[in-house]
């Protein structure tokens, strides 16, 4: 198994995680951005957004943001606010393709979006 992400969800590599739901695991980013920088991704793996099933993609994704609202939530940052990022491809600054939404929150965040 390549990917890295797959083989965090597999228990192969370590991670911190912090929240698990039937479809998606949640663990804390490796170089983080702000002091709570997290991960949130499929089980299953999809390379990117782009490459859901057409038939899935409001599954999928709803069950990410879901997963999303609890981390938020149980961390106690759904006050103060968080910014959710999903990068797709080359040019979007994706990485690591598997895919994945950061949250990202503990400090007041930049305005911009754009790098
Ligand atoms: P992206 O650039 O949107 O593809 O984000 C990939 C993220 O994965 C980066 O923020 C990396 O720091 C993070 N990352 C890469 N490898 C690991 C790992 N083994 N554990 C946790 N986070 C990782």
């Amino acid at each position: 198994m390549s990917c890295i992400f797959c083989q965090i969800v597999a228990g192969e590599i370590p991670a911190t995680r912090v929240l698990e739901t039937a479809s998606a695991i949640v663990f804390r980013d490796l170089h983080p951005q702000a002091p709570t920088h997290l991960l949130v991704i499929p089980k299953i793996h999809y390379d990117s957004l782009g490459d859901i099933p057409a038939d899935q993609v409001e599954a999928v994704t709803g069950a990410l943001y879901a997963a999303v609202r609890q981390t938020v939530e149980s961390l106690g940052i759904a006050e103060s606010g968080y910014r959710t990022v999903i990068n797709t491809g080359k040019w979007g600054g994706q990485s690591v393709s598997h895919l994945h939404v950061h949250i990202l929150g503990g400090r007041q965040l930049g305005g911009s979006m754009v790098g």
